[in-house]
């Protein structure tokens, strides 16, 4: 594993690109809105893309019809805070709670291990995750890692 220095605009940029097939499959576009200066983040190259491929695919797969998903990304308060915005059903009060456990999953075909993943690399970079929703409003997912520029 090697721990380097990444910038979101290209982890992000690059995760887009891998799920583009997959999300225009769906009749699904996806918009990523950034900060012009680079966005510093530390840790697993591979494993900080993970995160953004499990919750971006979860998007993709929420929003039955298709639509657009708005990922934004920007420096606040000392963190890259990055937001993957859907306009799926949402997530009901008593799922949020339930999502990230292992096996939890409400699809077909899920194995309900995506979050689960996606929390335990986000707590391995010191970062946080939350999920907003509000029934028929579609779901945000918030992440941040700490800023940390490279050494000059
Ligand atoms: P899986 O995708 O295999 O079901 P995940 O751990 O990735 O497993 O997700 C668990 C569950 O969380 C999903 O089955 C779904 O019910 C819910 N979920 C995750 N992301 C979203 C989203 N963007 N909109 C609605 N529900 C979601
Ligand atoms: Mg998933």
């Amino acid at each position: 594993y090697e721990l380097t220095h990444h910038d979101m605009r290209q982890v992000l940029n690059d995760t887009v690109m891998l799920l583009e097939a997959q999300a225009s499959l769906h009749n699904t576009e996806i918009v990523v809105e950034t900060d012009p200066a680079p966005l510093w983040t530390f840790g697993v190259g591979n494993q900080i893309k993970q995160v953004f491929i499990n919750v971006i695919k979860n998007a993709i797969e929420a929003m039955e019809d298709g639509g657009k998903i708005v990922i934004t990304s920007r420096l606040e308060d000392g963190n890259v805070v990055t937001r993957i915005i859907d306009q799926g059903p949402g997530i009901p009060k008593e799922q949020l709670a339930k999502m990230g456990q292992p096996f939890y999953t409400t699809k077909d075909r899920g194995t309900g291990l995506g979050l689960m993943v996606t929390f335990k690399i986000v707590d391995n970079h010191q970062g946080r995750i939350q999920a907003h929703s509000e029934m028929g409003e579609g779901a945000t997912f918030v992440i941040s890692f700490p800023y940390t520029t490279p050494p000059q």
